[in-house]
């Protein structure tokens, strides 16, 4: 973690660009992106990744670290992450101007599949609006569901939250 990400509580742009796929491997598949910045004793991530992508070396304090050639972006790790910490980015390969994030939600009313939701940063500033295009709501999740939204390719680093515009009477 840098002295910027310790101080503010976000991480900085050298974190995030460490965070993420490279544009070679993420043309392959979906990859999960690890936003786990402090050392914690936690480790459920590993156990979570059936493809053995995810590894904390030198004991449970340390932070993990992903081989994104081994991801095939499954969203398994996502509800699993205690710490909401795990979120999944994928390019449309048919509109590679667009792309999408599946991001651990526990928030109610859930959103539905074509529903048009705001798109929010770190910070929880709106960037775009974006449309769902899946919400896995099983039971396996429990009620960390994971929902996967529509977001411009250029935000796949940025989108982190959404925010529905409909509201709960
Ligand atoms: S998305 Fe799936 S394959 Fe990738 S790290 Fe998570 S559990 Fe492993
Ligand atoms: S499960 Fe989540 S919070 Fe825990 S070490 Fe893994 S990424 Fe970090």
């Amino acid at each position: 973690m840098s002295d910027n990400t310790s101080n503010s509580g976000l991480p900085d742009e050298k974190d995030i660009s460490r965070a993420m796929p490279s544009a070679e491997s993420l043309a392959q598949s979906p990859k999960a992106v690890i936003e786990c910045f402090q050392e914690i004793p936690c480790n459920p991530c590993v156990e979570a990744c059936p493809r053995g992508a995810i590894k904390i070396t030198e004991g449970i304090n340390q932070k993990p670290s992903i081989d994104h050639s081994l991801c095939n972006g499954c969203s398994l790790c996502v509800y699993q992450c205690p710490g909401l910490a795990i979120f999944v980015v994928g390019i449309d390969r048919d509109n590679p101007s667009k792309g999408f994030i599946s991001i651990p939600y526990e928030f109610l009313p859930v959103p539905e599949k074509g529903e048009i939701v705001d798109i929010l940063d770190r910070e929880g500033v709106k960037i775009e609006e974006g449309t769902i295009l899946k919400v896995n709501d099983s039971k396996a999740t429990d009620r960390t569901r994971v929902v996967t939204v529509q977001v411009s390719s250029g935000l796949l680093s940025r989108a982190r939250f959404i925010e529905m515009k409909r509201r709960t009477k």
